[in-house]
């Protein structure tokens, strides 16, 4: 016997918002919510649900369920937690990328959090002298940290370090010449190019050298009555190997005194703590490069240093005066909540031989292989036991980076795992999966297995980790 087909939904039958919102089902979102927000998240609701009944799609039934109560209450439940998949979400980064840039750079430490948090929630005393009862100076307190920390006589700081690199030009060579050396002229992560940030701050590059060696003689013979400065800027992100030579930040220094000139060193990554006593790669501090005769360095905050993004300034006390004085200096200083961050984080500078419990970035970059191995073989069995034939876990080595252009050669051994499967396209929806877990996992996919370097999992967070593993029953 042929069945009759349902009867279809008529516009007529929805409900009008003031009805629903009149009913108790929805009085404890609006509680929870306010009128406004679920009035418009049920406005589209119905929205939906009257295209879908004019379209012919919904019968009868369908649309009296979909107004009814449970229904109603899901949909709307399902629309705030649509809402909040927009917020920034924690993520686990088992890139190998330590400073993962894309990922938010350095993680801050306790002690910087607790800081930022007393700072939002009680006026402070950012621009206030308590003693003198009157006006104070908002960066005198990491003034002061950074000169104890490196020996510089003055510094001041900025929201980053291309903000600090462009006020150091624009303060200190506006229309007039810059010196740099050709196989410096790096471009960050696309929008900063030091030929770039060199034409906004209105000064003129001179570059001299080839691409893979430049010598004393070029910086000497580029000087002329229109230079302003000479400048070095870590290589950062590449490396030139092979056939080549460098001047040396000491001689620069000397060549630029020579001429009564100042020799301005754009660190980038800025270390402030020497990393071979931690097993890594040595990268030149803010202290060696200021012994070293430079006037002037610039380092990013969120880089090795381990704190927010910052860009900090340090040296002669008489071109950081002129530097606070260009009005760009206060178009591009600092927040609030950035410079509370950045003192708790320099603070802990001051005990060095606790810095690598205290700081993230320096905890997860001085891990050992051993010590993450033998987390990869402690997870690797409840793991496995989550996921479908097909695909194969195991226990492999691997090599971690330190990201953000810092030593992009340097190979931090390290371990994790590394996953296979048989069916073609397996790994990119696997992949997918891990990303669409509550707390992303991102990985690495490279020669035909998906690497999670286990380096950035912290053994606190490895419980919730397995947690949601153990759910993907992939
Ligand atoms: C990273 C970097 C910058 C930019 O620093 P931000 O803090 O990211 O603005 C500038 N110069 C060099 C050499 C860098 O490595």
């Amino acid at each position: 016997m042929p069945r009759t087909p349902p009867a279809p939904a008529s516009a007529s039958a929805l409900p009008s918002l003031d009805r629903l919102l009149r009913s108790p089902t929805l009085s404890a979102l609006i509680q929870g919510h306010g009128r406004i927000r679920i009035t418009r998240l049920l406005r589209s609701h119905l929205q939906v649900l009257r295209e879908r009944t004019s379209a012919g799609q919904l019968s009868a039934a369908d649309l009296q369920h979909a107004i009814e109560g449970p229904a109603l209450l899901a949909a709307i439940d399902a629309a705030l937690a649509a809402d909040a998949r927009q917020d920034l979400q924690p993520m686990f980064n088992l890139t190998g990328t330590v400073l993962h840039t894309n990922l938010g750079r350095a993680l801050l430490p306790e002690a910087a959090v607790h800081a930022v948090s007393r700072a939002m929630t009680a006026p402070v005393d950012l621009e206030f002298d308590i003693t003198r009862g009157r006006r104070g100076d908002r960066d005198a307190r990491v003034q002061a940290l950074v000169c104890e920390l490196t020996g510089a006589e003055a510094a001041t700081v900025v929201n980053n370090n291309a903000a600090a690199v462009l006020l150091l030009l624009n303060s200190l060579a506006n229309r007039r010449e810059v010196v740099v050396s050709r196989g410096e002229l790096v471009e960050i992560g696309g929008a900063f190019r030091i030929p770039d940030v060199m034409r906004s701050a209105g000064a003129r590059l001179l570059e001299v050298g080839t691409t893979n060696r430049t010598h004393p003689a070029d910086f000497a013979h580029a000087i002329g009555t229109r230079t302003a400065l000479l400048m070095e800027v870590h290589a950062s992100n590449y490396a030139i190997t092979g056939f080549t030579a460098k001047v040396d930040t000491a001689a620069m220094a000397a060549i630029a005194h020579q001429h009564g000139l100042p020799l301005a060193v754009d660190l980038g990554s800025g270390s402030l703590c020497d990393l071979a006593a931690y097993g890594l790669p040595h990268e030149p501090t803010v202290q060696d490069t200021l012994a070293a005769g430079a006037d002037l360095v610039s380092f990013s905050g969120d880089k090795l240093l381990g704190g927010p993004q910052a860009g900090i300034l340090a040296g002669r006390a008489d071109l950081i005066a002129r530097i606070n004085r260009n009005p760009l200096k206060r178009a591009l200083r600092m927040d609030k909540m950035g410079l509370v961050a950045l003192e708790a984080v320099l603070a802990l500078y001051r005990e060095p031989e606790l810095l690598a419990q205290r700081l993230p970035t320096l905890r997860l970059l001085s891990r050992t292989r051993q010590d993450i191995e033998a987390q990869a073989r402690r997870l690797l069995p409840p793991m496995r036991s989550a996921m479908a034939a097909d695909y194969s876990i195991e226990l492999a080595p691997m090599h971690s980076q330190i990201g953000s252009g810092a030593q992009p050669q340097a190979q931090l051994a390290s371990a994790g795992l590394r996953i296979t499967c048989t069916r073609r396209g397996g790994l990119d929806r696997f992949a997918r999966r891990l990303r669409q877990l509550p707390q992303p996992v991102l990985g690495r996919i490279g020669d035909d297995a998906l690497w999670l370097d286990l380096r950035c999992l912290e053994p606190d967070d490895e419980a919730r980790f397995l947690a949601q593993w153990s759910a993907l029953q992939a």
